[in-house]
This record gives structure tokens, C-alpha cells and sequence, in this order.
């Protein structure tokens, strides 16, 4: 089996990188950058963020598993005092995959090529300086002129990143969902949102229309671009799915506990 590491190349993570990559070698498996089968993720949610950018292109054929050398994450959820274990599982090939949904993201252009990116957690529509306008279209008819600083388009594992500070709802993972949520829009007797997130499913689309000729800020994950000259942002949930190694029960619920309540 071949296998590939990414650290957040902070020292405890490449200590820990050196060390599982001579463990998973002494047990016989391969370390390749280009094809991996397996990508250990040492460091924390951010560091597997970059993994899975890093093999986006490759989704159906990696499962990703993270080690947080931080605080519990959802995606790194093993503990660096685990690593012999996780190893002995991973040379084993004692685990299970589980696939998780995505969110794709189409920008049109006016006068350019279309570009499609895939979220792992979500994309941001954000306007740094003047107030954010939007049409949002759900399913090709009009829902509501937005105003605002922007709008976040969330997967449900993204759910407890940057679209919970927002307040929007945490979705479980096994939905086939994507959420869209707002940032400070402005509402009065003149200009009106929904407010509430809405969760849309698989067979559904949001798209987003620049109401004035504007440059905004779009963020996928951890990238940021400066977009202009767009005429349409589509969402979906994307065809393609994200696979991690589960090599025990952790369930989600116990994860979002454990993450935001107590770790008791
Ligand atoms: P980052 O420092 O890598 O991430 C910011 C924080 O979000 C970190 O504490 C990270 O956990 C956590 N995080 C990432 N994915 C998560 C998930 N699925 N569930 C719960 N927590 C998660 O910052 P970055 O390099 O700009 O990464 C981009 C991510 O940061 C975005 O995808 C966005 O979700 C998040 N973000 C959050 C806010 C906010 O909460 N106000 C604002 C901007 C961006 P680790 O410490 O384990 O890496």
C-alpha cells in the first residue's frame, strides 16, 4: 500500500511525520507523493484542509486520516500518543471508509472561462469594503436580494467551522446537504433577507447573481481569490465525495460534544 503525509511543519508534527513514516516503511508500505492510497494528516483540521486541496484531484482513490498535534479536531481526531496504533491499523488495512459530502462551486464569467472549485468545509462570498448585493436564486427562481457583508455556503462537515460562528446549524456528515448562511445582513422596512440558514439537498442549487458591477472576495476552504467580471456563482453538492479511514466508532455527535461542550 502506498501512503503520504502532510504536516503543519510545526515541530511536534514533523517529529511525528518522521516517525510514522518509518514505522509504516519497517511494516512494508510505500511512500508516494503522486498516488497515494492512503495521506495521514499530522497537525490539525486546517492541516487536512491542505491535504485534501492537495488531492482534490484524486478523491476516489485516497482515504484521508488526521492526527492532531492541537486540539481535537473533526477531521484529525487521533491523539500523537495513538501513532503506533494508527500505524499497526493502517499496515493491517483494518478500517473502514467512510464518504462524506462536498460542496461544488461554479463561477461564470462575463467575458472568461467558467471555473469549478470543490469545498471540503465551504465557500465565502465576502465584499471587503462596500456592502455585499446579491440576487440568490434557489433552483432558477428568485428567493431574495441579500445585503450585507456575504454569504457562507457550507458542507455538513464544514458545518462546525466558520458557518457555526455564524450561527448556523451543525449538519451530521451521513446528509447529502449544504447550507447557506448569512454574515451581517442588512435588515429594515427597505431591504429584507430570510435571516434563518437554509439547508438545501443534493437535487437542489443556490445561485448567486452581482447585482452592480462589483470585485468581491470568494474563499474556498483556506484559498482566497479576488473575483470579478462574474455574472453567476452556482453551489451544489458535488458529484464527488471525500473518503477518510475510520479505524474505530467515533461518532459525531460524541465529536461535536467533545469539541464544544466538555472532552468528558
Ligand atoms: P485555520 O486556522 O486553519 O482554521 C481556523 C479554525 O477553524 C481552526 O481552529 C481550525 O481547526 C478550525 N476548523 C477548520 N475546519 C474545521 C471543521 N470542519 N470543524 C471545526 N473546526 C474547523 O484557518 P485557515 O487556514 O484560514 O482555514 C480556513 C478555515 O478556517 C475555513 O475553512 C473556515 O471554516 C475557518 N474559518 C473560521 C472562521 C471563524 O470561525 N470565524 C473565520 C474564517 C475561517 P484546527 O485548529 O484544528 O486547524
Amino acid at each position: 500500500m502506498k501512503f503520504c503525509i502532510q504536516s503543519r511543519l510545526d515541530p511536534q508534527s514533523n517529529e511525528l511525520m518522521g516517525l510514522a513514516r518509518s514505522y509504516l516503511e519497517e511494516f512494508g508500505l510505500l511512500f508516494d507523493e503522486e498516488n497515494p492510497e492512503i495521506v495521514i494528516s499530522i497537525g490539525g483540521d486546517g492541516t487536512l484542509l491542505h491535504a485534501f486541496h492537495r488531492f482534490a484531484h484524486k478523491l476516489d482513490k485516497i482515504a484521508f486520516v488526521g492526527i492532531h498535534t492541537g486540539h481535537l479536531g473533526f477531521y484529525a481526531d487521533w491523539k500523537p500518543s495513538e501513532l503506533e496504533k494508527l500505524v499497526l491499523s493502517i499496515a493491517k488495512k483494518e478500517y473502514n471508509v467512510v464518504e462524506y459530502p462536498l460542496l461544488e462551486v461554479q463561477v461564470q464569467r462575463n467575458n472568461k472561462e467558467s471555473s469549478t472549485y470543490l469545498a471540503l468545509n465551504e465557500a465565502t462570498i465576502k465584499s471587503p469594503d462596500v456592502t455585499l448585493v446579491m440576487d440568490v436564486e434557489l433552483n432558477g427562481n428568485h428567493f431574495e436580494r441579500f445585503r450585507g457583508d456575504g454569504l457562507c455556503v457550507s458542507t455538513p462537515t464544514g458545518s462546525t467551522a466558520y458557518n457555526k460562528a455564524l450561527g448556523g446549524a451543525i449538519i451530521h456528515p451521513s446528509l447529502q446537504a449544504f447550507q447557506i448562511t448569512e454574515m451581517a445582513s442588512i435588515n429594515n422596512r427597505v431591504f429584507r433577507t430570510v435571516g434563518s440558514s437554509l439547508v438545501l439537498p443534493a437535487h437542489h442549487n443556490c445561485m448567486l447573481k452581482p447585482v452592480n458591477e462589483q470585485q468581491f472576495n470568494m474563499t474556498i476552504d483556506h484559498i482566497s481569490v479576488i473575483e470579478t467580471d462574474v455574472k453567476a456563482i452556482i453551489f451544489n453538492v458535488a458529484n464527488e465525495k471525500v473518503r477518510f479511514a475510520r479505524f474505530r466508532p467515533f461518532p459525531f455527535w460524541e465529536r461535536v460534544h467533545e469539541s464544544f461542550i466538555s472532552d468528558k
